[in-house]
């Protein structure tokens, strides 16, 4: 019996399919008669983006003002629970105000690569870390009787044919890394909806892949939401049903409900998981309307200042030579690079808004130093990425009279953007010259970085403090200029590692992969757990970031020096603030495995806490350690295990900076179970320094052949081609050209703006199910299409004949 039976009876089979898909782009499809409402869902993740009029419209410009907060890189720097919570709540309650049922966030997708083009939108390279996040975001805006969606599962890593791409990975990498966040989120915060990816993972299409959203996501995790593809991300119809997928969106005329009835009426459907889906829609619009029937106002000030704070905690200080910062007042600043005029604070894509204001880093500076003691220079121009010397010259200029030099540089907009990866972790060189420059004229230089993302910092030795701001939204330039200027203490440390260079990141031969096939080779050896695992020397490490105080940590104290099955691990230590300042620390707890037998990362996070500490003050943290802090995927019983033997306890300021260290003996907590071969392979164990895993180490792994990866223009097209990849075909090419024709006119007022360059990125590697999402096209016209395309003409003509010969009857 479904909570929602008496109504499910009174709904015709056709009534029941037309709810498991959108009305158009936004909205859900109500039932009048019923009284089932409509309501609306939109982006997120760190602002609401409700299109202005247009219901329908697909434009990425044009969105109602409302608060714009740090991107997900910089809340997840914060390491602060109970601000992401404030932060959430904030974003809920903006959509009160805006009816807004759902909103589409948090995204809680790994950071394989610093590639990824929207890892701005993402927490971090850690699953513990970013499962934490995502659960304080979710449920923050859930207090407010507002729904979100948790995205994009799984295993979205990167933007580069992320609509077909098929993502191959081990199941201890699944369920260890990939997954792992996501089921902190889940089980921890109920998030209203999960929003499926776009792309394969293990060949099949996250959308009516039976193992994530039923297997995992439902039974093991017990989640009692949704599932929503993402835009567009709906490959077979009946199959994701079944596979546990209910809402499509957004609502096109792809003949999709259709479908659902002819699968019930010829009995391949069973109705009651057509009802079981529509339960769970109706209980989705029905909390939706109860929060929206009364009207609500929030207060745009306290949004803002809410941002700021946020934004100040989620910048990390990541070098402060000779205490170069904090800078006093009174002091004669320049500050250099046209982003201090015009910042870098969001990235471009589906999760860009308009911000109900946007402070500059000049204005914020300048209330603190005022006129006599601030100049300025641009450095480079906003757009260029071409190294101007005039402008570097004029800034060199700047420097002389002044104390202290502050350079804002960073990632110019079109360097991170959804759908887009970036190729390579340079500064444009524009900027770098730029540094270089200051550098060698002045000897207090200090880079002020505002990037969603890792870059390689060449002049690191030259200059005296490096600040990352991150994308900090609409009120982070008075947040840093706090920072600067010592009214705030920095708080903010890595979620991400920094490398010394691409290559060295574990992923570097096989990112994105493509055509057809990603290979995650690395394994589980993502991020700091390589890294660590082998000893690699890196920019900043996984967990970094400097305060202007120090901490000192000591008394490190384990309950039992032994763990026996139904044992918890209680961790205590004491943390003291031993400067002159008050301050924030995030105090860091690892786990690792002496000498395993299984291959494992040497370290593991598996706790963390951030404190304020007044001068002198100091406090006792407390850490419960279940056993599935030791654990790994077993994959023969297809469960978490823990191997007895001695682990590692790490308490510290860093990945790298580990303060204390006690040991522990662990027994089999979670029973004992034969560990099967491929989680104890050589090759894994002894995981290279160079991340170079060959083919057949990585088949042995995955236990079958890697699936061809080559596009052969003789296969047989279907909805889930590319159309680059058919670009043999005369009909997809004029095709493109009408689709580009009709782009450059959309962004003809901008055609250099990211979210153009999205939109030619998408075009190109779109999948021909995209059309259907174009008013212009349905289900026929895109299966005449591929009969075209395939060559069938034969099949296409007979497709039309007979329903000439219908309309001569009649
Ligand atoms: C993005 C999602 C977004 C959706 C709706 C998709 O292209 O991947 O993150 O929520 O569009 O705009």
């Amino acid at each position: 019996m479904e909570k929602y039976q008496n109504l499910i009876d009174q709904l015709t089979l056709e009534e029941k399919a037309s709810l498991c898909s959108g009305l158009n782009f936004w909205y859900t499809k109500g039932i009048e008669r019923l009284g089932i409402p409509s309501i609306m869902l939109t982006d997120g993740p760190h602002g609401l983006r409700k299109q202005a009029d247009n219901r329908d419209s697909l434009s990425l410009d044009d969105s109602i003002p409302a608060t714009c907060f740090p991107t997900a890189s910089a809340l997840a720097a914060t390491w602060n629970r109970e601000l992401i919570y404030l932060v959430g709540q904030a974003l809920g309650e903006e959509c009160r105000q805006e009816k807004v049922g759902v909103i589409l966030g948090p995204g809680a997708n790994i950071k394989r690569s610093p590639l990824c083009g929207r890892n701005f939108e993402y927490f971090s390279e850690d699953p513990l870390l970013s499962g934490e996040i995502a659960k304080s975001h979710i449920k923050g805006v859930q207090s407010q009787g507002i729904g979100t969606s948790l995205k994009h599962y799984a295993a979205n890593n990167q933007e580069y044919r992320r609509m077909t791409i098929d993502a191959i990975i081990d199941e201890r990498a699944l369920r260890e890394i990939y997954l792992a966040g996501f089921e902190i989120a889940v089980r921890g915060a109920q998030p209203w909806t999960v929003m499926c990816a776009y792309n394969r993972v293990n060949g099949t299409y996250c959308c009516e892949n039976p193992l994530l959203l039923t297997q995992v996501l439902k039974d093991d995790w017990g989640h009692e939401g949704l599932v929503v593809t993402d835009w567009g991300a709906m490959n077979e119809r009946v199959e994701a049903l079944i596979a546990g997928l209910e809402l499509e969106m957004p609502g096109t005329k792809n003949g999709n409900d259709e479908k659902i009835v002819a699968a019930v009426q010829s009995g391949e459907l069973d109705e009651g998981i057509l009802d079981h889906a529509v339960n769970r829609i109706l209980e989705m619009v029905f909390k939706a309307q109860a929060t929206l029937k009364d009207d609500f106002a929030y207060a745009p000030e306290a949004h803002h200042a809410l941002a700021r704070r946020a934004a100040g905690e989620g910048a990390v200080l990541l070098k402060n030579e000779a205490k170069s910062l904090p800078i006093a007042k009174g002091t004669r600043v320049a500050l250099v690079g046209a982003f201090a005029k015009s910042p870098r604070y969001q990235g471009a894509g589906s999760s860009s808004m308009n911000p109900t204001r946007l402070d500059t880093l000049y204005d914020a500076l300048l209330k603190i130093t005022g006129e006599a003691n601030l100049s300025y220079a641009p450095g480079y121009s906003h757009k260029g990425l071409q190294v101007d010397q005039a402008l570097i010259a004029e800034a060199v200029e700047c420097a002389k009279n002044a104390d202290v030099v502050v350079v804002n540089i960073g990632l110019p907009d079109i360097f991170e953007v959804e759908g887009l990866d970036r190729t390579h972790l340079d500064l444009p060189e524009s900027h770098n010259m730029l540094v270089k420059a200051l550098a060698s004229a002045h000897p207090r230089v200090i880079v002020l970085l505002s990037n969603g993302a890792p870059v390689l910092m060449p002049w690191i030795n030259d200059v005296q403090a490096v600040l990352e701001g991150y994308l900090g939204g609409q009120a982070g330039a008075g947040a840093i200029a706090d920072i600067l200027f010592g009214n705030i203490n920095p708080s903010g440390k890595l979620a991400e590692t920094f490398p010394l260079k691409l290559e060295d990141t574990p992923s570097y031969r096989n990112f994105p992969g493509g055509p057809k096939v990603v290979e995650y080779r690395e394994s589980i050896f993502v991020g700091y757990r390589f890294y660590n695992s082998v000893d690699k020397e890196v920019l900043f490490p996984f967990g970094h970031g400097l305060s202007y105080t120090e901490f000192e940590y000591k008394d490190l104290l384990l309950n039992r020096k032994e763990l026996n099955p139904g044992d918890t691990l209680e961790i205590q230590v004491r943390i003291k603030n031993t400067g002159h300042r008050a301050g924030k620390e995030i105090v860091q707890l690892y786990v690792g495995m002496q000498n395993p037998s299984v291959y494992r990362p040497r370290m593991e996070l598996k706790g963390f806490e951030k404190i304020a500490l007044d001068p002198g003050e100091e406090k006792l943290i407390s850490f419960t350690l279940e056993p599935r802090a030791f654990a790994f995927f077993n994959t023969g019983v297809k469960d978490w295990q823990v191997e007895p033997g001695i682990y590692h306890i790490m308490v510290g300021a860093s990945s790298r900076d580990i303060r204390l260290i006690e040991e522990i003996q662990v027994e089999s907590i979670l029973g004992e179970a034969p560990i099967p071969a491929q989680d104890r392979l050589p090759a894994y164990v002894n995981f290279p320094y160079d991340a170079r895993i060959s083919q057949s180490d990585f088949e042995a792994l995955i236990r079958r052949r890697i699936p061809s990866n080559t596009v052969d223009k003789r296969d047989i097209a279907t909805i889930n081609t590319p159309m680059v990849d058919m670009k043999h075909s005369l009909i997809i090419r004029y095709l493109l050209s009408l689709i580009s024709r009709q782009i450059e006119k959309m962004v003809h007022a901008n055609p250099e703006s990211p979210n153009a360059y999205l939109m030619r990125a998408t075009a190109a590697e779109a999948p021909l199910r995209t059309l259907l999402m174009a008013d212009q096209f349905n289900r026929k016209s895109v299966n005449g299409l591929l009969m075209l395309i395939n060559r069938q003409y034969g099949k296409w003509l007979s497709n039309l004949l007979p329903k000439r010969n219908k309309s001569r009857k009649r």
